[in-house]
């Protein structure tokens, strides 16, 4: 077996047991292999044992990898500039990091008319870090509002990216946070929203525990990234 096949099949297993001692099915978390920097036949490969749901932080690179394999399901979680809204859709599954305003109003535009519905998540910056993209919590609800009022979108749940810490442990709060808003969204709005993203190579078995439904792993599937 490759040392990438021996990689997800840990991560695999992994899941599984973070599923078992949280008492969830294993069909309820979504794995997504965070592909960015790594070559399309790294890709292929992963696909080939079964992965279905990919996902990338840049366009341009992404464009690139799903062209090759339209077939996958591609989420983009990486901040997206407003200009480059028109080269992305119809080309994901799921666009992970709406959070601004002239990215919303960008998708309105492109997509207006379309039968065709986007699903989104929006992007939460949890740790209210500077430099991280993202709404704060406070101003979820009132964005929320915003989307659910464009018909060619629609909400599916939050994501977010914790502050960087190599203690899982330390990161459980931030999950927690991220599901309480989300339900308390769900109250204010009176619908459901079945998605919780959160979790990566450093922490996912704790945001299993923590209600994750779409864990995002990078290294642990495809081993180190060299840097652009
Ligand atoms: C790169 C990235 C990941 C994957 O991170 P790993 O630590 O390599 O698992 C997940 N989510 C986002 C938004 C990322 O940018």
């Amino acid at each position: 077996m490759s040392e990438l096949a021996e990689r997800y099949y840990k991560v695999k297993e992994r899941i599984r047991i973070a599923c078992q001692n949280a008492g969830r099915s294993e069909d309820s978390v979504t794995l997504v292999a965070v592909s960015k920097f790594h070559s399309i036949d790294d890709i292929i490969e992963v696909a080939n044992l079964g992965q279905k749901e990919f996902g990338e932080n840049y366009i341009q690179e992404a464009l690139e990898k799903i062209a090759v394999r339209p077939d996958l399901k591609w989420h983009a979680i990486g901040p997206i500039q407003s200009k480059k809204t028109k080269e992305i859709i119809g080309k994901f599954a799921l666009i992970e990091s709406l959070a601004t305003d002239s990215f919303l109003a960008e998708l309105e535009k492109r997509t207006k008319g379309s039968k065709q519905v986007q699903e989104i998540l929006l992007q939460v910056n949890i740790g209210r870090e500077e430099q991280k993209s993202g709404l704060l919590p406070e101003d979820v609800l009132t964005f929320a509002k915003k989307v659910l009022l464009v018909p060619t979108l629609k909400l599916t749940g939050l994501m977010c990216i914790p502050p960087l810490d190599l203690e899982p442990e330390h990161t459980r709060p931030y999950f927690k946070e991220l599901r309480e808003i989300k339900e308390n969204l769900e109250q204010e709005l009176s619908l459901s929203l079945p998605h919780l993203s959160m979790g990566m190579s450093a922490d996912f078995p704790v945001a299993i525990e923590e209600g994750a439904t779409i864990i995002r792993v990078g290294t642990d599937i495809f081993g180190p990234r060299k840097s652009h």
